[in-house]
């Protein structure tokens, strides 16, 4: 019964439509097979609409007793409408008088992948069950949970959900694989691992959209741990789950996981996959983000094809390690050698290298150039980039008029960078407290501001205005705010160990505290005394400043690096806050008296600290 219903092509094939129009005999009406097998052949909206016209003389689509062929011969013809021309299928589809669910997908599907009709899918999937003739199928949700997704229509999804699970389709991998993915984009990781955790049936996608929310969402070190579980259950990673665990690495500054992640991409997958510029763009990103400079650069040189991104990794890599000559080259080769057009990330890249070198004539000429002769519209990170870069270089007053003249509303990385300078460069108490209210205006409630209030409890204790240390503190009291705790990692074996200042939590405890005792001993022998000014205040009640330097979080990860890490190898620490004065000149001595290389990640650049000097050249 159900194969008499499949249309069959004709046994002669006809060549083109049928004319009407000259033949004084009239031609008999091509039939639905006919038509069928021509929409199959079809390759412009032209001939498409010829089809469509000859189709309209033998029945057309507003009348309620089609016939299953000819309902199916409009299926198909809107389908191939929806790929060249939206407007035209969603007439026809209006048309339809008794559309089916395979219509009603069709449409949603188009709708759903359009790049600005997204929310029509949304509004079709409402038409369906309102009609209530057709029932949405497991082919309907997927494309409706895409587009709430992209729509962020996180009740509409939710709604979806509860009909998903009361038509029986909660068993369904493919429907799963989306309402994880749309739980995931939307930020709601628990119900997506929910989702994930109960389904019955996973696949190689169930476990790709997972740990993709996870990278998406900055929660690396479990979208890596699901990785190694998908590993332990004999799922074969593509290249699609290779490309999350590769950001992941870069992420978690995870370089051997990354350096593995490398080989398994080039053993596994065919030439084409290796070769493949976004595969590639990703692991140099990974490289650069985990300090392997020389490594991006090589696989730089070799990829077979190079886009903007990969040009834009490349010269945001050299900004992060403070390498601008390099920087601009790149940017000089990207457009003269490989007439390349750079773009707004690109600038960022350029001006982030001139900030980390402190070069402000420089920075002022590329960030005028941009506009002049590249004809990019600065935006608000470049504004960003060129007020930090004159704040840090103590250009407080210039950095305030950048501000006060940028065409778009400064948002508080802007204003948190130039308190930070403010507080780094003695910028007035004035100045201070004006960019400290701004901070608190526009942060209100969002919780982002315990930088600003610890900032500004600096500035106060330095203008000896204790006072006013006492009032902020009891603010930041009052309002539940909390200094976010320093925070250092360090990867060994493909093992990755956090530390937070002061911690006791590790098993390895007592073996690191005894190794930092070894470290202060044999570098106080080099002279160096404790610089106290950058010890948290609150240690000065409790005279407690000295202990509260040693016990930042990276010298614990150094600390642990030097007990673990193979000998002669860098030890790679990533940090989450900028590293202060005394632990750059700590980690200088240390890798001077102990003769090794140590690479610092930290939240803005990278520093290289090898036989007592930093790549930083001490500005950062
Ligand atoms: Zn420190
Ligand atoms: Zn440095």
């Amino acid at each position: 019964m159900a194969l008499a219903l499949i249309p069959t092509p004709p046994k002669t094939l006809p060549t083109s439509i049928p004319s009407t129009s000259t033949c004084s005999v009239p031609a008999p009406f091509p039939s639905c097979h006919h038509l069928l097998f021509l929409v199959k052949d079809c390759k412009t909206m032209t001939q498409l609409k010829q089809i469509h016209a000859q189709t309209l003389k033998t029945s057309s689509p507003s009348s309620s007793t089609l016939s299953y062929h000819t309902l199916f011969l409009y299926s198909r013809i809107l389908r191939f409408s929806t790929l060249h021309d939206l407007h035209y299928a969603s007439r026809l589809f209006n048309a339809i008088q008794n559309p089916n669910s395979f219509i009603f997908n069709t449409l949603i599907r188009a709708y759903a992948s359009s790049s600005h009709h997204k929310s029509h899918s949304l509004l079709l999937y409402h038409r369906m069950l309102s009609q209530s003739i057709v029932s949405p199928d497991k082919y309907t949700f997927p494309f409706v949970l895409k587009a709430c997704a992209f729509l962020f229509a996180i009740s509409e999804g939710m709604q979806i959900h509860a009909r998903i699970l009361k038509l029986g389709f909660g068993s369904d991998a493919h429907v799963n694989n989306s309402l994880i993915h749309f739980y995931a984009t939307c930020g709601y990781l628990d119900i997506a691992r929910k989702v994930f955790d109960e389904m019955p049936q996973r696949t190689v996608v169930s476990w790709n959209v997972v740990i993709d929310g996870y990278v998406c969402w900055g929660e690396f070190e479990t979208a890596l741990g699901l990785f190694k579980e998908m590993v332990g259950k004999s799922f074969e990673p593509d290249k699609f789950t290779m490309q999350s665990v590769v950001s992941a690495c870069a992420g978690l500054g995870a370089l051997s996981l990354g350096l593995w992640s490398h080989v398994y991409v080039l053993r596994k997958f065919s030439r084409e996959v290796a070769d493949d510029v976004l595969m590639n763009n990703s692991l140099l990103d990974m490289y650069c983000k985990c300090g392997s400079l020389c490594v991006a650069c090589q696989l730089f040189e070799k990829m077979p094809k190079r886009d903007v991104t990969s040009w834009n990794a490349m010269i945001l890599g050299f900004a992060i390690h403070g390498c601008v000559d390099k920087a601009l080259d790149a940017l000089d080769r990207m457009c003269t050698v490989e007439c390349l057009r750079p773009n707004s990330i690109t600038f960022v890249g350029v001006l982030s290298a001139f900030n980390h070198r402190g070069l402000v004539r420089e920075g002022r000429m590329y960030f005028d150039l941009m506009v002049s002769k590249y004809k990019i519209q600065p935006r608000i990170e470049h504004y960003g980039c060129l007020v930090d870069l004159l704040a840090r270089a103590g250009f407080i007053e210039e950095a305030l008029d950048v501000v006060s003249e940028m065409p778009m509303k400064p948002d508080v990385v802007i204003w948190r960078s130039l308190l930070d300078a403010c507080c780094r460069k003695n910028g007035g108490i004035e100045v201070s407290e004006l960019v400290a209210r701004r901070i608190f205006e526009l942060d209100e409630g969002e919780g982002m501001s315990s930088g600003a209030y610890v900032l500004m409890s600096r500035v106060y204790a330095s203008a000896n205005r204790w006072e006013d240390v006492g009032l902020v503190r009891r603010l930041m009291g009052e309002r539940g705010i909390r200094k976010e705790p320093g925070c250092s990692s360090i990867e060994i074996d493909g093992f990755v160990h956090e530390f937070v200042a002061g911690d006791t939590s590790h098993v390895h405890s007592k073996e690191i505290y005894e190794a930092l005792g070894e470290i202060e001993e044999r570098i106080a022998l080099m002279g160096y005394r404790p610089e106290l000014s950058q010890a948290p205040l609150v240690a000065e009640l409790n005279g407690e400043k000295e202990n509260s330097l040693r016990l930042h979080s990276e010298r614990l990860a150094i600390a642990f690096g030097l007990l673990n890490a193979r000998p002669g190898a860098p030890i790679r620490i990533l940090k989450n806050l900028r590293v202060c004065d005394d632990c750059h000149t700590v980690t200088k001595l240390i890798s001077s008296v102990f003769g090794v290389e140590i690479i610092v990640r930290d939240r803005t650049r990278f520093h290289r600290f090898k036989d007592g000097l930093c790549s930083c050249m001490d500005y950062w």
